[in-house]
């Protein structure tokens, strides 16, 4: 049994993205600034629509931690953030002395509920008599959040939000693209998304002046002089004109890997869905349009006759990579003393939750694989 070890989420070159490389070498851009970061970031602005500019970056973490500063979270200051997320949509808010404050998820979307938005809103405000400075909803594993509700209570309040969109580059929302709705949005183009520069993210900013901000912090807060002389503590948090390179090929195929990625999804809820126990992450409804980044699905053992670990370990052994879902933030223990509105949600989805191989590069016969693996599993265990 040495079958070839299928991945959770590799990355996808196209083709192209050599030839950009090859052109940064010859005409000796190997810089975090040139030709390449500028039409990436262009390509990245026109795909999104709504003319919004973009600010390429090394990583998606770098985008939250710009966009909390250009909204000035700092000491003292609460921001609201989906607990159930990847760390890094959370660590920048104490990069900056300020306090996560966390909120679970609806059962739809697996994203920030808004009936709990409004409650931790409130309730922030009387405990601390100010109000939160930012809300960072996730469009977690590319599912778009409920975004008209979360708009709708955040502008009631006058609270700016800030779209953790790593996970859903492609994602769509009544037809309009994720990371666009918010005042700015996080992008990321690390390894395992669905586009990759090796290592690279964005920021979406509502405007010009706006991004060209993020640019002088990205750059080490350069004030305007001939000689080096700051004013402010800045960054070193450009893209590389190398990596852009590589982006810009990505761009090329970037909705062929959506579409893949949706396809996949496909196959999987056709060929397990019927098995007892088993609920896939889908779309609500035809508002909501998902890249479908990895596929993911709950176990219910007592239905199902076994659990998420027997199952993960089964496919291990046919050399299958899956993985629980996230760990919520109010459960890590980074995060244990932050406040936290909650109605179990984000529990029952990482004691249940799995993600399944769903990389664009996967073949048929992969998905195949994976099927047969799993369904040998529920048959074993009925
Ligand atoms: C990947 C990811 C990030 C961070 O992006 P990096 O480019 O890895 O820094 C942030 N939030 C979520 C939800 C992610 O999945």
């Amino acid at each position: 049994m040495n079958r070839p070890r299928i991945f959770l989420s590799l990355a996808h070159m196209g083709g192209e993205e050599q030839n950009y490389i090859r052109e940064a070498f010859d005409t000796n851009w190997v810089a975090p600034l040139g030709p390449h970061v500028t039409a990436f970031e262009q390509a990245l602005s026109d795909y999104l629509g709504e003319n919004r500019p973009v600010v390429a970056l090394a990583s998606g973490t770098a985008a939250i931690h710009l966009a909390l500063i250009l909204l000035d979270v700092g000491q003292g200051d609460e921001v609201i953030c989906q607990s159930f997320t990847f760390v890094a949509t959370a660590n920048p808010i104490r990069y900056l002395g300020a306090q996560p404050v966390f909120v679970d998820s609806e059962r739809d979307t697996w994203n920030m509920d808004p009936d709990l938005l409004q409650q931790a809103i409130e309730d922030r405000i009387r405990i601390t008599g100010k109000r939160p400075k930012a809300i960072i909803p996730v469009h977690l594993y590319g599912m778009p959040a409920r975004v008209d509700a979360i708009m709708q209570i955040a502008d009631q309040y006058g609270i700016p939000v800030l779209e953790d969109a790593a996970e859903a580059l492609g994602s769509s929302y009544r037809g309009r693209k994720c990371g666009t709705f918010g005042r700015f949005a996080c992008l990321s183009f690390n390894g395992n998304k669905v586009i990759t520069t090796s290592g690279g993210g964005a920021l979406v900013c509502p405007d010009m002046e706006t991004a060209e901000k993020a640019l002088f912090y990205a750059t080490q807060a350069r004030d305007k002089a001939p000689h080096y002389q700051h004013s402010e503590i800045g960054y070193n948090y450009r893209l590389s004109n190398i990596c852009a390179g590589i982006g810009r090929g990505q761009m090329k195929v970037l909705d062929n890997h959506v579409e893949r990625r949706r396809e996949i999804n496909r196959m999987y809820r056709k060929e397990l869905s019927d098995l007892p126990g088993i609920t896939f992450l889908e779309e609500p409804s035809t508002d909501f349009r998902s890249n479908h980044w990895l596929t993911c699905l709950q176990i219910d053992p007592e239905q199902a006759g076994f659990t998420r670990e027997e199952l993960r370990l089964a496919l291990e052994q046919e050399n299958i990579e899956t993985r629980p879902l996230w760990k919520p933030m109010h459960l890590q223990p980074l995060y244990a003393e932050a406040p936290f509105y909650g109605n179990g949600t984000s529990e029952a989805l990482f004691a249940k939750g799995l993600c399944l191989p769903s990389s664009s590069i996967l073949t048929d016969e992969d998905v195949c694989r994976v099927r047969d693996a799993f369904t040998a599993v529920s048959n074993k265990w009925k």
